[in-house]
């Protein structure tokens, strides 16, 4: 570990107090705060018993297995007592403004990641509160007041850290990773727990032997590279507990999108999929004509009753070729299937990154 912190050392910026901050079960937390006779018992936030997908699951549905993202039918399977209750998306909105109010309170520089999960950086913060674990106890002190719901946080040096640690000690707690704790911390986790490694990436590290923090710290970083590519250098800095990307405040996501609708419905996997290639041909294609980059993939899909979702994955960095994109299109897609409905338009979209601008994930790695 000595050694360790050796190889650390260099171009380290002043250490950060980096807090991630997460709501539990939020939607499914809204409606059973609303609803009292929803209080106490398995709740689904989502789709109909018949099609759909679960949006979010309260915690009692939980102990049955559910989960967001499972069809509606399997979900209904696992919990025969599970409640549906239609999204009031307008009201997880207000919420969500309420807590980032609350975060304004602490710091200036907040990074929401979704309506119910935001990076904060307190190494100054407005209090002048010298704990970060103290700013996070207040935060959720007052989240509860305001808002009557829980929030878990967690408090590390650096983003990644702190994502994982918010995780440690759900529902309604939170948890510390020290620098010291750091490394020994990523060094047991699985890859496939690593934020931004899913499973196509996971399963190519297991095949390369590769299996938790420690396997891929014990990589050079020539080899990271050379199996991963540009990712292969966060990963490497990752397994290491470095992470020196910023909290960026007012981040405006931009994305560059394209979509399509059908002259007739589609229900078959592999027209759907082929569907798609044109899609990442024309967002590809506009990308390199602007310069942008992002790390999020979004395919859109509307049913022919007009439903639409969105499915989402977030990258470590910058897509940075068509058949990445192509690929991530895909695989969102797969994810889906089998659809419940027929499928009468399909859209792809790439955002989180400004034009022009580089990514900043490998720009703050020390050397
Ligand atoms: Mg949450």
């Amino acid at each position: 570990m000595t050694d360790e912190a050796d190889d650390q050392a260099g171009p380290v910026a002043r250490q950060r107090k980096i807090i991630h901050v997460d709501m539990d079960a939020f939607y499914a937390s809204v409606e059973q705060r609303d609803n009292p006779d929803l209080r106490g018992k398995p709740v689904a936030v989502g789709g109909s018993r018949e099609r759909g997908v679960v949006a979010a699951a309260s915690y009692e549905a939980r102990k049955f297995g559910v989960r967001s993202a499972m069809p509606s039918v399997t979900a209904k399977r696992q919990c025969p007592d599970l409640i549906f209750v239609k999204p009031r998306f307008e009201v997880y909105k207000a919420v969500s403004q309420q807590i980032r109010d609350i975060f304004a309170e602490h710091t200036p520089i907040i990074e929401p990641l979704s309506l119910d999960e935001a990076y904060l950086d307190v190494t100054e913060n407005l209090q002048a509160i010298a704990l970060a674990r103290d700013v996070a106890l207040a935060i959720r002190a007052r989240i509860k007041e305001v808002t009557g719901l829980n929030a878990s946080a967690g408090i590390s040096y650096n983003k990644f850290l702190a994502k994982l640690a918010s995780d440690h000690r759900k529902p309604n707690g939170q948890y510390v990773i020290s620098p010291e704790m750091g490394p020994a911390f990523v060094e047991a986790l699985p890859v496939g727990k690593f934020h931004g490694i899913g499973p196509a990436t996971s399963a190519k590290m297991n095949s390369l032997g590769l299996h938790t923090g420690l396997d891929m710290r014990n990589q050079t970083l020539d080899f990271m590279q050379a199996k991963f590519g540009k990712a292969g250098a966060y990963y490497y800095w990752i397994s290491r507990g470095i992470d020196d990307r910023e909290v960026r405040a007012n981040r405006i996501r931009k994305s560059v999108g394209a979509e399509n609708t059908f002259a007739g419905d589609l229900t078959d996997f592999d027209a759907m999929a082929a569907e798609l290639l044109p899609l990442v041909d024309k967002v590809w294609r506009h990308c390199e004509d602007k310069g942008s980059r992002g790390r999020t993939v979004t395919l859109k899909v509307k049913f022919n009753d007009f439903e639409i979702i969105t499915r989402s994955r977030s990258v470590p960095v910058a897509v940075s070729s068509r058949s990445e994109l192509e690929r991530l299109s895909v695989a969102l897609l797969q994810n889906e299937m089998p659809l419940s409905r027929p499928v009468r338009l399909l859209g792809v979209s790439l955002s989180s990154l400004h034009e022009g601008e580089q990514d900043e994930s490998q720009l703050g790695l020390p050397i």
